[in-house]
């Protein structure tokens, strides 16, 4: 039956479906104390407040074309946020249009992961990962029973709120159904099999779990593995060579430090299987010893105070 979406754009505002994602306050009224926080490969990020409820609140500003069509990207994006809710994913508080520009409200978290490692000039302890990881997992194995890939897992979008809870966050990427085949990331983070998928092949969710498994070394060795490579180069190696290792940490001012555990060296070993059938479902991942093993439930809690007061200093 002829409709007249077929003489819409895509992304376009006359279709009810897409309309009806966005709402139609002005964001410039709701939202007042903008401070920009961060920025990303589509613009900038805002710490902001919401002045009916006073919550302090992240707005992501993306700009987009047209006066009536919305890029799809931003529509994805929205679409997946729509879609998904977690204590382990940062939680999505709605999208408002206004000249131009996609204002996304989520609730607003205090930093990265990849924040605590830039400030700490050694390496954090292997119960801080453990707990980091355990809470992003949560969030993953999440989306993978919903079907769902995250597509850019590393610490920069592994987030903390000032309560210490871990948050997944930055859906820009991820792909709402299982399998996918297009070329997505961020090379030093991306499993073989994506970069194999530019030529031809599909992936699922196990690529999510190679990348947990590269932003577990990174969270140990403050960088990813190969990030002295330029990124074509580093795509080249992880499709070629053999999975990268965690290295022991190396002696600083403190001292020379303690080696890791067997259980983490295993875990990461588990996680970067180079074929994706090898490696464990985000279930198995779970129930891995260097998840279970008991830890203080304060432990990201006390990274974070630990990590305002070298800020402070
Ligand atoms: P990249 O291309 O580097 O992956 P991106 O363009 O997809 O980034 P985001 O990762 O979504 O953008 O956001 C950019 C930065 O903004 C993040 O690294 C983080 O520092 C900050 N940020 C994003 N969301 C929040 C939030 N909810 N609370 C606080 N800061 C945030």
């Amino acid at each position: 039956m002829p409709s007249d979406k077929g003489n819409q754009k895509a992304g376009s505002l006359k279709d009810p479906h897409i309309a009806a994602l966005f709402f139609t306050e002005d964001p410039d009224k709701l939202f007042d104390d903008l401070r920009e926080i961060g920025h990303g490969s589509f613009g900038a990020v805002y710490y902001a407040r919401n002045v009916n409820t006073n919550d302090a609140v992240a707005i992501k500003k993306m700009s987009y074309g047209g006066k009536q069509s919305i890029e799809v990207n931003i529509i994805k994006e929205v679409r997946f946020l729509t879609q998904i809710q977690h204590p382990n994913i940062v939680d999505y508080k709605g999208c408002y249009l206004k000249e131009h520009t996609a204002w996304l409200a989520m609730e607003y978290c205090i930093g990265s992961a990849s924040d605590l490692v830039e400030v700490h000039k050694t390496s954090l302890e292997e119960a801080e990962i453990s707990g980091i990881i355990h809470e992003a997992m949560q969030g993953l194995h999440y989306l993978h029973v919903h079907n769902k890939i995250h597509r850019d897992v590393k610490a920069g979008n592994i987030l903390l709120t000032d309560q210490g809870q871990v948050k997944l966050a930055d859906f820009g990427s991820a792909s709402i159904a299982s399998p996918a085949n297009s070329f997505v990331g961020t090379p030093y983070w991306m499993a073989p099999e994506v970069i194999l998928a530019m030529d031809e092949g599909q992936y699922d969710g196990k690529a999510d779990i190679w990348s947990m498994g590269i932003t577990s070394v990174e969270l140990a060795e403050r960088k990813p593995p190969l990030f002295n490579m330029n990124a074509m180069s580093a795509l080249y190696h992880i499709a070629q060579n053999d999975p990268p290792v965690l290295n022991d940490p190396e002696d600083d001012d403190a001292g020379p430090r303690r080696s890791w555990s067997q259980d983490f060296r295993n875990f990461v070993a588990l996680l970067l299987q180079k074929v994706p059938d090898d490696r464990p479902t985000s279930n198995e991942v779970l129930q891995h010893p260097f998840m279970t093993k008991p830890r203080s439930a304060t432990v990201v809690l006390e990274l974070i105070e630990r990590t305002k007061n070298v800020v402070r200093d």
